[in-house]
């Protein structure tokens, strides 16, 4: 059986002993993803910060752009597994403009923008480490979207933490993709590249299948 939903004059073609299946089969899924529906009806945009010719901050071991790509695709089948709708700015190690990520948001009619980054020190003697996350500078404390910020934030720290990566807490900043998005909008730096300690937890797969799962539960927590 290759489809799980027929139409009227399908369903009266199947003998009562298929019905009896389908409806066995239905039950099992069903039972084996109980959440499937959980985020249903909810579109989010993912945002893989950089790509292309823009590596974004690096190092040795690994570029900015891939390691976000590599998240955005994690968070994309978790998403996708509890039934919200997802779309992506890239998919692959192509270079995309701000406004254009923005612009693709606003077309999509979303429901929530997540922008996935890894940051840099701005100095060789600067040795900042851990994670932040970004509203836009606009936005009352007490408002929609710095909640669903705050949220997705201290969820992800809470899943982030046994990996050693430090809370440097939710801000604020006019960035283009927060600034030219209709939609609650939140920008993620997972920790930095420019310290070892970061880059050696930022990429293991644990970390990555943590940090995602802490996103989907953020969201789940705001939605609620
Ligand atoms: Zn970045």
């Amino acid at each position: 059986m290759s489809k799980l939903t027929f139409s009227e004059a399908e369903l009266k073609r199947l003998s009562p002993s298929d019905l009896k299946t389908l409806e066995t089969i239905k039950a099992k899924l069903k039972a084996s993803n109980p959440n499937k529906d959980l985020l249903k009806g909810l579109k989010v945009v993912i945002d893989a910060g950089h790509g292309g010719k823009d590596s974004g901050a690096f190092n040795a071991v690994v570029k900015e752009k891939d390691l976000v790509l590599n998240q955005a695709k994690s968070l994309t089948s978790m998403l996708v597994s509890v039934g919200a709708e997802v779309f992506l700015t890239r998919g692959n190690d192509t270079f995309v403009e701000l406004s254009q990520r923005a612009k693709f948001a606003n077309t999509k009619n979303a429901d929530l923008f997540i922008s996935l980054h890894a940051n840099r020190s701005q100095t060789r003697s600067d040795d900042s480490l851990g994670f932040e996350s970004y509203v836009h500078d606009s936005l009352s404390k007490t408002g929609k979207t710095y909640k669903i910020g705050k949220a997705i934030h201290n969820a992800v720290h809470e899943k982030i933490k046994p990996f050693g990566i430090k809370d440097r807490g939710l801000k604020q900043a006019n960035f283009a993709v927060l600034r030219e998005t209709k939609m609650p909008a939140i920008l993620l730096e997972c920790g930095f590249l420019t310290s070892t300690k970061d880059t050696n937890a930022m990429t293991l797969d644990e970390f990555r299948t943590a940090y995602c799962t802490g996103i989907l539960r953020g969201i789940k927590e705001a939605l609620r």
